[in-house]
């Protein structure tokens, strides 16, 4: 017998938190544009037209990016990010309508995730704020990469560690560092050259103790080492972790 499972269907879809961004422009004209363009984008949009009330406004509630133009009235655009900033890092636009503002975005190295110069198409804006946003929120590469799972191994790139099951397997430092070649891109078949690339700090390694440091790994990892089932011969060109 087939169970059909029911769906639900008042449960509602999970809602998208929206991102919030902090436009900080006194021309109204511009101010106002943005805002629409971005809102038509799905942000929601809070406009301030001078630095207090811009800083009042980040500090309420912390936006996902701000738009800062830098002439302001009172403060302008470069204070008021520098204020916000030592409370909390928020990445940041900033508009600007002359070359010598961009020289000193570049030039001090403000921390702005990047800058548009006036007049700007409003497409050209959303473009950048959705550039911005997503290198802001994507985790680092190499984050992802600290625990390589294969099988039921683990090996964890930072504590230098590797289990198999419930086990702990003692390696040296050139065998970890071939078992993390390979367990990072399983199927993937390297040469000895490659390998050996990845020892190359120990200087003076040879093809015939690379052959050795791999026997020595299959004899602590395989269940059967005449018989890999992990780290797998490819004749004539190297080896690979099965896949
Ligand atoms: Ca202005």
């Amino acid at each position: 017998m087939v169970r059909v499972e029911a769906r639900g269907l008042a449960e509602p879809w999970e809602e998208m938190p929206t991102e919030r961004i902090l436009v900080v422009e006194d021309e109204p004209e511009i101010a106002e544009a943005v805002r629409a363009y971005l809102q038509r984008e799905g942000f929601a949009v809070e406009v301030r037209g001078e630095g207090a009330a811009a800083i009042a406004a980040a500090d309420a509630e912390t936006p996902s990016l701000m738009i800062v133009d830098v002439g302001l009235p009172q403060m302008n655009g470069f204070e008021v990010y520098r204020k916000i900033a030592e409370k909390a890092r928020i990445p940041t636009i900033f508009l600007t309508a002359r070359s010598d503002e961009v020289d000193r975005i570049v030039g001090l190295e403000l921390g702005a995730d990047d800058y548009v110069v006036k007049p700007f198409s409003p497409r050209e804006l959303v473009a950048r704020v959705r550039a911005v946003l997503r290198r802001s929120t994507a985790p680092p590469v190499e984050k992802k990469q600290h625990v390589l799972r294969v099988h039921d191994l683990v090996v964890d790139l930072d504590a230098h560690d590797v289990r198999r099951g419930d086990g702990h397997v003692q390696l040296t430092p050139a065998e970890f560092r071939i078992l993390a070649a390979l367990a990072a891109e399983p199927g993937r078949v390297f040469t000895r050259p490659q390998l050996l690339d990845t020892l190359n700090d120990d200087g003076g390694i040879y093809e015939r103790t690379l052959d050795r440091h791999i026997n020595n790994l299959r004899k602590k990892l395989e269940p059967n080492p005449d018989q890999p089932t992990y780290v797998i011969t490819v004749y004539g060109v190297g080896y690979k972790m099965r896949k």
